[in-house]
């Protein structure tokens, strides 16, 4: 017999207690549990059969009945389980495993995942951390490594090269860990990815109190990381770099940061790591007399928290994802909130987007062994690689302005329901929420109600003729409609094609990054581009999620593959690594066609995903499965080093 795994606490807890935690459990991920601390995989031949994860949400589509017999069993495992010490039997054999994973999720999981979701779910550790035992202390210690950025991203690159024990400094603009969660601080921010697998793998949180957690409690998150993970120390705070250029006699780069209250400094490194993320430079918009407006006047990602809006008249221009979530909360408070949409999103209902977690999952989460793990499984498996089918372009389609293909098209038809279950009693308000452009050319906005029931309001217009102007203390809309405000949010989004922006990057041969990309980014992997050596970016080109997945995984992929990077470096006894350029092109090629195929592309409507000729450049066209193996390990011969 096994000790019980050390992340998991010994359940001490009367029976009442078990049996009222049962009640809010997710019954596939409850008899996943059983299985481990039984040892006994017969459930998996029972006849009590989650349907498809997809379909069922958390529960698997059971009937109560069934889901009251599992808990029952439950709760007599769960006794004997603790009166006999709360030890483990021997895991369940790889096999039974992989037979787990499919009953779970009530559908085949194909060969090709199983590698993937077992590292993801860390059933045994984490697989994803870094050892270098086998690389010299002294070795390592030669290496001295920037990262930009202390967000979600650069805390990781950062835990992961102070595990390799490799010298880094992190150099963050803020004063505080956090980056677009710290900076996003507008009323209503949250996260739109479920927490439990919004989370980095190796750092589970079982105490989120909501599904979809709020921007202080995300900050939070960040803050314990930095700190349990020893980066802390290492970080410098309101510093920003404000230009890198790369010495290619050196072989390193030579940085210049400011910080906010002293005099700029040059400092030297062998490797770069951008993890600023691509949202996180504001983008005002240019709407004549903008400027004249003599209130305030400010970006949902620059909230004045010293401008109180009770009582006020508010326009707030924009209707993407941080304009969803701030408009409801402000139109509460406000005298009258005025919306300016010039495209509509779509929007799919999410009834959990503003719930909170029970205490007794919480406690499931904690104690019941490798019930966390398996939720992360079902969490993650419905929003992987199956939604990107509903983006591809069927070119035979007859209607191609309004969906893309057969699933496209159910998708649009599911949603169009769902918005007029709400307002389709109001023929002119459905009129103006119901996109013309089919689903998922812009990114899906998690929905409880709350955007609807905001735009419903009697102290709520939805403006939709544009603007033709602001003036001193007004709007202007295009139908010439005048609205007088007291302030302005403007919910416009970010530079997000610009990457780096607005640091001065220069490469090799005196070579500038803004230059060399425009706003047609080309990065191998997203990762690492010809000319900038031993510079590797993190929420790079071409890697944002669109169709699946949380950005945390892909964040996990890329720094696992800068290590490599890094580490082959190394290895090999050489200070320079750089991208071929014909390994790029390719990449970059198959990459605009797998695009091109997709719904991402489709011209209809505006996106951030777009660069100025709207191509699509920041958002990625690959299934996670195969972004996952190709950034496993870098191929050294993708690469020159010397
Ligand atoms: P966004 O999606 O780029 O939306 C900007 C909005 O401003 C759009 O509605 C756009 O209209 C409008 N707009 C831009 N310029 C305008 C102009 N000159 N006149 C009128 N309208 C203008 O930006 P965002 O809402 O900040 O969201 C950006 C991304 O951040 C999200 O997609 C998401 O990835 C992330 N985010 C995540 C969360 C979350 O997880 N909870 C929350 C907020 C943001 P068009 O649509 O017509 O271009």
């Amino acid at each position: 017999m096994l000790e019980i795994h050390a992340a998991e606490a010994p359940i001490t807890e009367d029976d009442a207690f078990i049996a009222e935690a049962l009640e809010s459990a997710s019954i596939p991920t409850l008899m996943m549990a059983l299985i481990h601390i039984t040892g006994d995989p017969g459930l998996l031949d029972g006849p009590i059969r989650p349907g498809p994860a997809a379909m069922g949400g958390t529960q698997g589509g059971l009937p109560e009945e069934e889901r009251a017999q599992v808990r029952a069993h439950a709760l007599e495992v769960l006794k004997a389980f603790r009166d006999g010490g709360c030890r483990l039997p021997p895991p369940p054999s790889h096999e039974t495993i992989i037979r787990m994973m499919s009953f779970m999720v009530g559908e085949e999981v194909p060969d090709e995942y199983l590698p993937m979701m077992l590292e993801e779910m860390a059933l045994d550790g984490d697989h994803r951390d870094v050892h270098w035992d086998d690389v010299p202390a002294e070795a390592r210690k030669s290496l001295r490594v920037l990262v930009i950025g202390a967000g979600m991203s650069g805390l990781l690159a950062a835990i992961r090269l102070e595990e390799a024990g490799i010298p880094y400094v992190v150099v963050e603009k803020d004063d505080h860990v956090g980056g677009t969660w710290y900076e996003n601080s507008y009323p209503g921010c949250r996260v739109d990815v479920p927490n439990h697998f919004y989370a980095y793998s190796f750092e589970p949180n079982h105490e989120w109190s909501e599904y979809y957690s709020q921007r202080d409690e995300l900050v939070a998150y960040f803050e314990h990381c930095a700190t349990k993970y020893g980066v802390r120390p290492h970080i410098r705070f309101n510093t920003e770099v404000t230009r890198a250029s790369w010495d290619e006699d050196r072989g390193r780069w030579s940085v210049q940061v400011r910080p906010a209250d002293g005099d700029e400094e040059t400092l030297e490194f062998s490797a770069v790591i951008s993890g600023c993320g691509l949202l996180n430079r504001p983008k005002y918009p240019d709407i004549p007399g903008l400027d004249d407006f003599e209130g305030p006047c400010f970006h949902s990602a620059r909230w004045r928290h010293d401008v109180p809006l009770d009582g006020k008249r508010v326009a707030v221009i924009g209707t993407g994802a941080s304009a969803f979530q701030l408009v409801p909360e402000i139109a509460k408070i406000t005298e009258h909130t005025v919306v300016f949409q010039r495209s509509p999103g779509w929007m799919g209902p999410n009834p959990l987007y503003h719930e909170r977690v029970p205490d007794g999952k919480k406690w499931l989460l904690e104690k019941v062994p490798f019930y966390a793990r398996w939720y992360r499984f079902l969490l993650f498996w419905p929003a992987s690689d199956a939604l990107l089918r509903s983006f591809k372009i069927d070119p035979d389609w007859p209607h191609p302005e309004r969906s893309v293909g057969p699933l496209n098209e159910e998708r649009r038809v599911q949603m169009t329901e769902y918005i007029a279950s709400q307002v389709g009693d109001d023929p002119e308000l459905l009129e103006k929420v119901v996109p013309k452009y089919p689903p998922f050319v812009k990114r899906i906005l998690q929905d409880n109600g709350s955007w609807l029931g905001a735009l419903r309001r009697p102290d709520v217009d939805l403006q939709t003729s544009g603007i033709e102007r602001v003036t001193a203390k007004s709007v202007i809309a295009g139908d010439g409609s005048e609205y007088p405000v007291d302030a302005i949010v403007l919910a416009t989004g970010f530079h997000a094609n610009r990457f780096l922006y607005p640091m001065d990057i220069v490469g090799r041969d005196g070579v500038v990054l803004s230059e060399k990309w425009g706003d047609d980014p080309r990065a191998y992997l997203g990762i690492t581009a010809p000319g900038f050596p031993n510079l590797f970016l993190l929420y790079g080109p071409g890697t944002n999620l669109a169709h699946a997945g949380s950005i945390i995984f892909h964040s996990e992929c890329q720094v696992r593959y800068i290590l490599g990077c890094l580490k082959a470096l190394l290895r090999e006894g050489r200070r320079v690594i750089e991208c071929r350029d014909e390994v790029n092109e390719a990449f970059n090629e198959r990459r605009a066609e797998a695009v091109s195929q997709l719904v991402l592309s489709h011209g209809g409507t505006t996106s951030w995903y777009k660069n100025s000729r709207g191509e699509v450049t920041v958002t990625s066209p690959w299934r996670l499965v195969d972004y996952w193996s190709w950034t496993r390990r870098p191929d050294l011969s993708d690469f020159e080093l010397r």
